[in-house]
This record gives structure tokens, sequence and C-alpha cells, in this order.
């Protein structure tokens, strides 16, 4: 991810900021300006849920440069509890522990790395409760 894009995003990435359409009433993340669901304009910040279910998950044994720091790591599709779907890393277990309905809580972490004396970018993950 490019510097300018990671400090355009970061309160919402730091933060779990998202938004909810005033229209359909729908829950989305990242925050958009344009409701992804109706297409309305009339959208607020909202903070996601911290706490969500894991539905499936993989590990990642090979990856990018800025990521390689971390390797091998797991990738879960996390479903919050008010109903947002995110995709994050899954830390602090063992990938043969998991499994499927375990629950989750975010845990604010070191998402990339960008060299030795680059840019570090932050954000959450997820770890088991
Ligand atoms: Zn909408």
């Amino acid at each position: 991810m490019e510097p300018p894009k990671i400090w355009r995003e970061r309160k919402e990435r730091y933060l779990g900021i998202g938004i909810m359409c005033e229209d359909c009433k729908k829950k989305n993340f990242p925050k958009t300006r344009i409701c992804p669901d109706c297409g309305s304009e009339n959208v607020k910040p909202y903070k996601i849920a911290e706490r969500g279910t894991l539905k499936y998950f993989t590990q990642i044994m090979n990856t990018g440069d800025e990521l390689v720091f971390n390797t091998p790591y797991v990738v879960g599709l996390v479903e919050l509890e008010d109903g947002i779907k995110v995709t994050a890393q899954i830390v602090d277990c063992d990938f043969k522990d998991l499994k499927k309905g375990i629950k989750l809580e975010q845990t604010f972490r070191v998402i990339a790395r960008n060299g030795k004396e680059g840019l570090i970018k932050y954000g959450f993950k997820f770890r088991p409760i």
C-alpha cells in the first residue's frame, strides 16, 4: 500500500470505522463515501463491532516483502457481532488449534513493514477470546 493511502485511511483502519447507510440501514467496512448496497451518499461513520466469529481461515506460507516478517500467518473471514464480515489476520494461536465458529476479538498490531527503515502500517487483527 502506498504511503499517501496509508496516511489518508489511518483513522478508519486504526479505529475500525466503517459506514452506516441512513437510507438502507446497512453497515459496511472499510469506510466509503457511497453505500455499496444502495448507492446512497447519505452515510455516516460507524464503529464496527470488536468481537466476532471465525467463519473460514487459511495459512499463508509465502507472501510479498512487506509481510514476510510475519510468515507463516493465518488469515480468516470474521463475521462481527454487528453482521459485518472482515478479512483479517488471526494471531496469538496455533493454526492446528483453530476451528470454524470460535469467538475472536480485535487486537491492534503491526500489519506490514516496508523495509527496515520504511513505513510501518498498523491495524487490527483478531485473536481467540
Ligand atoms: Zn444504503
